[in-house]
């Protein structure tokens, strides 16, 4: 069973227009050619013809029942009906979390103004992911993304569950101090490459996460996300499968803590 908590059917070519239909199609193969159960779909905090809202992806799931949505907030572009719309799915189970986008977006995530999104992501038991570490795009900044000020996040909302998407990278020493630290946050390993694994690479981050599962204990906090289209699928595999871990430890990254977290139920799949 593998479980993949990070996906996106954003278009990163921009160079022409792809429907939702038809990145859908995409990750369903991709899914299946990687014997994938189920992936979560985080939509972005930008809406435009190559970057679906969370509205248009929940329709579009709808007859998919090994996807579910993650939906993306915007500190700088959201309103009443938005909030009055997270709720409404919230309520109804068509989401099962919310992302930010620290970094991408300028703010600190114990920013006041997400208190409301907090409040009702406990109220209805979802995590909050955190874009964290480098952001892929140069205009992004980078002091708003590091792992560090989860741990405030953490602190004042010791309900809250909080993942920290990408093991913070390239800080991924401070990331396993916040999961170590707070029993509430979580980490996922997803979006360590553009691409590939070079030999080399994997060999560095095959450090890195033993590294952390060293210090941070047995590694009920580690998620398995890829971030596809932008990682490639079966290069993740290749790295889970090389690194130091037992049959059983790897089993808690690649699906039983995020089957518990995001409340999957796989006797679905
Ligand atoms: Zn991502």
């Amino acid at each position: 069973m593998i479980i993949d908590v990070h996906t996106h059917i954003n278009n990163y070519h921009e160079d022409r227009v792809v429907s939702l239909n038809e990145s859908l199609d995409k990750l369903s193969q991709n899914m299946k050619d990687n014997s994938i159960d189920y992936s979560l779909v985080l939509t972005s905090y930008k809406v435009n013809e190559h970057r679906p809202s969370t509205k248009q992806v929940v329709e579009a799931i709808k007859g998919y029942n090994n996807l579910g949505v993650v939906s993306g907030i915007s500190y700088l572009h959201y309103n009443h009906r938005d909030v009055i719309e997270i709720s409404d799915y919230l309520e109804k189970g068509f989401i099962k979390g919310l992302k930010f986008y620290p970094g991408y977006e300028p703010f600190y995530p114990n920013d006041i103004r997400f208190k409301l999104m907090y409040e009702m992501a406990i109220e209805y038991d979802v995590p909050v992911m955190f874009h964290s570490g480098d952001t892929y795009a140069p205009t992004g900044k980078i002091k708003y993304s590091h792992p560090i000020h989860i741990d405030d996040l953490a602190v004042d909302y010791p309900e809250l569950k909080i993942v920290i998407c990408h093991v913070g990278n390239p800080w991924i020493k401070d990331c396993m101090e916040v999961v170590y630290k707070n029993k509430n946050v979580y980490a996922d390993i997803s979006g360590l490459v553009l691409g590939d694994f070079s030999d080399k690479f994997e060999r560095y981050m095959k450090k890195e996460i033993e590294e952390m599962i060293t210090y941070a204990g047995d590694p009920k906090y580690l998620l398995y996300g890829t971030d596809w289209p932008i990682s490639n699928m079966k290069s993740y595999l290749k790295f889970m499968d090389q690194l130091d871990l037992s049959n059983e430890k790897k089993e808690l990254i690649l699906w039983k803590n995020a089957a518990e977290l995001f409340k999957i139920d796989i006797s679905q799949l």
